[in-house]
């Protein structure tokens, strides 16, 4: 399926007039598609697999802002590190650290979003709202200089259900709202990733302001 160059004109505008941030997903997508959006200005990409992220990223000019929105393993941050933009699925303490680490190799501050559990299904990473407290906590105490907590990133249900949808949204930007303040410089919430292709109206409408949009934009995936 081609790339939907109306389809991004259409929701950049709106998005744009809301400011709310749109990351590209371009994830198994070829690098001339992600061009073609370059062209009319996109600068956010989100990507999902590490070594695809880091061979696009290599291909692709280096002004694009690259965020990676996958599950990261703490062994695979090295490869990333140098030029990651925003990682959103951070989900725990010791990932937390590793970033710090690599950043700091890298001469670096890396900023991420801890990602909360909201839906109902078992199949999705994330803090529950206790593992979420405790690692704002412990990392409102801990000496990560590299590394700053710039907000949350959640995924609703996989359901035609939208007022499921909907409640689960509102119940991420509760606790978006209610971060408890550590007075650590390096914990900023500023933003609030939420929403996809098929719920991005939605998460709006619930405060998101960053959504992570693919298929909408770059046609389904196989
Ligand atoms: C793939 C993916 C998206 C984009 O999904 P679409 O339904 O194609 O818009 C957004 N967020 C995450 C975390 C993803 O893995």
């Amino acid at each position: 399926m081609p790339v939907s160059l109306n389809n991004y004109n259409a929701i950049k505008t709106s998005l744009d007039a809301k400011e709310v941030t749109l990351v590209a997903v371009s994830k198994t997508k070829p690098v001339e598609d992600i061009l073609e959006l370059y062209q009319l200005g996109q600068r956010d990409f989100g990507e999902n697999y590490v070594q695809e992220l880091v061979d696009k990223q290599a291909q692709l000019p280096k002004d694009i802002r690259w965020h990676f929105i996958g599950h990261l393993q703490s062994n695979k941050v090295k490869y990333i590190a140098p030029f990651v933009h925003l990682i959103h699925g951070v989900d725990s303490a010791s990932l937390l650290k590793e970033i710090n680490k690599q950043a700091q190799k890298n001469g670096r501050i890396i900023d991420v979003l801890l990602q909360v559990f909201i839906a109902s299904e078992e199949t999705k990473y994330g803090l529950d709202e206790n593992e979420l407290v405790s690692i704002v906590e412990g990392f409102g105490k801990a000496e990560f200089g590299n590394v700053r907590v710039v907000g949350l990133m959640g995924m609703a249900s996989f359901t035609e259900n939208l007022t499921i949808v909907r409640t689960e949204f509102k119940k991420l930007k509760q606790l978006f709202d209610s971060l408890p303040s550590t007075g650590n410089v390096n914990i900023k919430p500023q933003f609030l990733s939420m929403g996809m292709s098929a719920d991005y109206p939605i998460a709006i409408e619930e405060g998101s302001n960053m959504v992570r949009i693919g298929s909408l934009l770059f046609g389904t995936r196989n």
